[in-house]
């Protein structure tokens, strides 16, 4: 019988351990594993059989973060690493090399743009951006070299839904797999569900959601028939010199439809070393328990939050998937059907000055460059995040002035609304009065 997320939550890939009995997911804090005799770490090293080699490649704390996260998504596998940049690097690198190229939304996390504009350029990898509001541009913007297409669930700043399931199914029949940032959505949306060929997150965020333990995942969603397009997909195809000649979806048919993940793991992570601690992946399985729960809550209370900032005076317009009209209001019905997201933006009327003192004026609410951690947080983009950028390029990527990004927390709502009023109230140089007056 298929489990209910909130239930996988708490027990996707673990039972209990079986030399104690402990119930809680240990930390298997140890570089190495023991073998067998060496028929057995022949048949590691030789794929014939799965299990622990080094914690560099993999880790029995880490591989129930993965089977969780998997199986949240609806998934086959995971691979663990050390934060949200690591996966949306490997997730590309896994497929395209020096000469190819991938497609990818604007709509990103600016992090991820510095890596897919400068450092994939570096590295002979060339990033197409195109705009997510038409579908099609991901097809006009591809070519023989385009390997794969990249897009967040639910980018800041505009906070409009991607279409995932009209892009997925134009990169499909061209033998494109579709690659989603989901780490603004857990549990709110399932991006294989609507035909995403791999998932991507940040654990940092919500999926950990204490703030305490930078990591990052990646997702195969089994889905995507590698072995039917050879021309379009090298990687998976050619002999891989690096692991005595592999051909990645040969390997990996005895194991199950993981050739995506398999390869990562064997080669990428081998080489490049992003390995997840065991510490924070136990830190992040401790996260997930209560992801259900949190996102309910994070989602209720941003919509209370963007109620309350409607209705003043010092708000030009707030941003938030509850809010908006049009396509994008027919995108979030479409997809966010278990909640609208904790993410929030607003403008002040007075721009950049009233955005300054808000955040200078919040008393509760952290002013920290995160998001999905339990307590609200809030930044002022265009003097920090997006400060490098001209005002011209910071209103294209959608940040005015007077905008500010909430992260709204799982505090109680009342809470949230006196702090942020009082400070709405300091920020425009009229007396501070609560929320609840
Ligand atoms: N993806 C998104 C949507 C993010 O917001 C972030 C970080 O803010 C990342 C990826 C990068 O994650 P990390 O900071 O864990 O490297």
């Amino acid at each position: 019988m298929p489990l209910h997320p909130e239930t996988l939550a708490l027990h996707a890939g673990w039972r209990r351990d079986s030399a104690t009995k402990a119930v809680a997911v240990p930390i298997y804090q140890t570089t190495s594993y023991q073998f067998d005799d060496t028929a057995h770490a022949s048949r590691l090293f030789g794929l014939q059989e799965l299990g622990n080699i080094y914690t560099r490649i993999m880790n029995p704390t880490c591989d129930v973060l993965e089977q969780r996260v998997a199986a949240l998504e609806g998934g086959v596998a995971a691979l663990a690493v050390s934060s949200g940049q690591a996966a949306s690097a490997f997730a590309i690198q896994n497929l395209a090399h020096a000469g190819d190229n991938i497609v990818s939304s604007t709509n990103l996390y600016g992090g991820t743009w510095n890596l897919f504009a400068n450092t994939m350029k570096d590295m002979g990898i060339e990033v197409r951006f195109v705009d997510p509001a038409d579908p099609d541009a991901f097809v006009r913007a591809s070519d023989d070299r385009t390997r794969a297409w990249y897009a967040e669930t639910l980018p800041n700043p505009k906070l409009e839904v991607f279409p995932i399931a009209e892009v997925a199914a134009l990169g499909r029949p061209l033998g494109i797999p579709l690659i989603m940032d989901n780490t603004a959505a857990p549990l709110l949306v399932r991006p294989f569900d609507h035909g995403a060929a791999v998932v991507v997150a940040s654990t940092t965020k919500y999926l950990g959601g204490h703030g305490t333990s930078i990591g990052g995942i990646v997702v195969d969603g089994g889905n995507f028939d590698w072995a039917a397009h050879p021309q379009r997909q090298p990687a998976m195809h050619r002999p891989d010199p690096s692991y005595h000649g592999a051909v990645w979806v040969e390997a990996a048919k005895p194991l199950g439809p993981i050739a995506y993940i398999l390869k990562m793991r064997t080669t990428l992570l081998r080489d490049l070393g992003s390995a997840m601690a065991p510490f924070n992946a136990f830190m992040t399985i401790q996260g997930i328990e209560t992801l259900a729960l949190r996102m309910e809550r994070h989602c209720r209370n941003a919509e209370i939050v963007a109620d309350f900032l409607a209705g003043r005076p010092e708000v030009a317009r707030v941003i938030h998937p509850s809010k908006q009209t049009g396509l994008a209001g027919e995108r979030a019905a479409k997809y966010l059907t278990r909640g609208r997201g904790g993410l929030l933006g607003f403008e002040l009327r007075d721009g950049m000055e009233a955005g300054r003192r808000f955040i200078d004026a919040l008393q509760l609410v952290y002013h920290v460059a995160n998001i999905g951690d339990a307590r609200t947080l809030a930044i002022h983009p265009a003097s920090t995040t997006h400060s490098q950028l001209t005002p011209e390029d910071q209103l294209k990527t959608g940040v005015s002035s007077g905008y500010v990004r909430l992260s709204v927390g799982i505090e109680h709502p009342d809470d949230i609304l006196a702090d942020i009023s009082q400070a709405l109230d300091a920020a425009h140089g009229t007396p501070t009065r609560m929320a609840a007056e």
